[in-house]
C-alpha cells in the first residue's frame, strides 16, 4: 500500500493518511503504532497532552532499529497550552523530541491558540470556580520559538491547530515562516468550507481531526448524538463500492485534498481505515455527503471566554 502525499508550503511531503493517537491508552497505543506502520501507514499524529508519547517513542525506536526508515515516517506533535511562553515552549519541544526518541519532528503544531497558566497541571483551574486559568502569553511568541527550531533543523514544518481565520491572519502578519498546516475538527457534519477556502488561498494544508466524528468517544459524545457512520446515505454509498461507511467518510475528505488522521487501536480498523486509495467517489456521491453538513462540533473544548486577549 502506498499512501499519497501532499506538498506543504515548507517543501516537505505530508502523507494524506495518518494514525490518530488521542485516547490511545498505554499498551494499546504502542501496539496500534506498530500495527499501523507494519500495515503501511507513514504518518502518526501525536501530542504532548495525550500523555502517551513515551510509549509511542519506544515503539518508534524499536521500529527504526528493525528496518523501518525514520525518513519514511512523518511524525506530528503539538505544543500544549501550558507551554506558550518562549522558555516553556522551548522546554516542551525538547521534551517531545526526547519522549519520541527523535532528532527532528516532521510537523509541530501549536495545539490551541490560547495559553494556560504555566505549572504542573495541564488543565489549571481558577481558585474561585471550575474554569481554566488562562495566561496572557501570545501565540505569536510561541510561534517565534518554533521558527527558531526550524532554523536549527529540529522541526521541519510548523503549523497550528484550532485557530480561526482572524488568528491565522494575525499570525501570518507577525511571522517569517507561514503555517504549513491547520489541524481542525472536520467531517461530514462539520465541513469547515469557509475556513478551508481561506487556508487554500494562503497555501495552508488542512488536516481533519475526528474525521469519523469520534464514534466511540465517551469523552465528547453524548447519548443521542448523531453518528456519521450510520447515516443512510453514507451506508448506501459504502454498499455501492463494497466499502465500509468509515472508508467512505475518509475517502470523501482525502478526495478534497484534506489529510485525515483517524484514531484506532483495533488492528482490523487500522487496516480498514487505510484502504482508501483503490476507489473513487463520484461527483454525485461527493455532493450527497456534502449535504450532511450541519455545523455539528463534537470536540467542544474551546475556552469560550471572550475576554482572553488573543481570541
Ligand atoms: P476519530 O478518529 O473520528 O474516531 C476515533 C474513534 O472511532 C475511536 O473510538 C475508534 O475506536 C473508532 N473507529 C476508528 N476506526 C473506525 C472504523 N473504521 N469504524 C468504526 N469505528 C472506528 O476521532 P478522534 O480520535 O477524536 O480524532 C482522530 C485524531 O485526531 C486523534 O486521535 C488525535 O490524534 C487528533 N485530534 C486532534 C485534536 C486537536 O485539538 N488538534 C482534537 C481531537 C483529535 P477504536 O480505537 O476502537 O477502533
Amino acid at each position: 500500500m502506498t499512501i499519497p502525499t501532499l506538498k506543504l508550503s515548507s517543501g516537505y511531503e505530508m502523507p494524506v493518511l495518518g494514525l490518530g493517537t488521542w485516547e490511545g491508552k498505554p499498551g494499546e497505543v504502542e501496539k496500534a503504532v506498530e500495527v499501523a506502520v507494519n500495515a503501511g501507514y507513514t504518518h502518526i499524529d501525536c501530542a504532548w497532552v495525550y500523555g502517551n508519547q513515551m510509549e509511542i517513542g519506544e515503539t518508534l525506536k524499536r521500529l527504526f532499529s528493525s528496518g523501518h526508515k525514520r525518513e519514511n515516517i512523518f511524525i506530528t506533535s503539538k505544543v500544549w497550552n501550558t507551554f506558550h511562553s518562549a522558555p516553556a515552549c522551548k522546554k516542551n519541544v525538547l521534551e517531545i523530541l526526547c519522549q519520541l526518541h527523535l532528532k527532528y519532528i516532521d510537523l509541530m503544531l501549536i495545539h490551541w491558540p490560547i495559553g494556560y497558566e504555566e505549572g504542573g497541571d495541564p488543565f489549571p483551574k481558577r481558585k474561585d470556580c471550575d474554569k481554566i486559568k488562562y495566561s496572557n502569553e501570545d501565540y505569536v511568541t510561541t510561534w517565534k520559538v518554533l521558527e527558531d527550531f526550524v532554523k536549527e533543523g529540529k522541526i521541519r514544518s510548523i503549523g497550528i491547530s484550532n485557530f480561526n481565520h482572524k488568528q491565522i491572519e494575525r499570525l501570518i502578519a507577525n511571522s517569517t515562516i507561514k503555517p504549513a498546516v491547520l489541524q481542525i475538527e472536520m467531517h461530514p457534519y462539520l465541513q469547515q468550507k469557509k475556513l478551508r477556502a481561506f487556508c487554500s488561498e494562503r497555501g495552508i494544508a488542512i488536516t481533519a481531526y475526528s474525521p469519523l466524528g469520534c464514534p466511540g468517544s465517551t469523552f465528547f459524545r453524548k447519548p443521542g448524538d448523531p453518528n456519521i457512520l450510520t447515516e443512510p446515505s453514507v451506508k448506501k454509498i459504502a454498499a455501492a463500492h463494497g466499502k465500509t461507511p468509515a472508508q467512505v467518510v475518509l475517502r470523501w475528505a482525502v478526495q478534497q485534498n484534506v489529510i485525515v488522521i483517524p484514531k484506532s487501536t483495533s488492528e482490523t480498523r487500522i487496516k480498514e481505515n487505510a484502504a482508501l486509495f483503490d476507489f473513487q467517489l463520484t461527483e454525485a456521491e461527493m455532493k450527497e455527503i456534502d449535504g450532511l453538513d450541519r455545523g455539528w462540533r463534537f470536540v467542544d473544548f474551546s475556552p469560550g471566554d471572550s475576554d482572553h486577549p488573543h481570541l
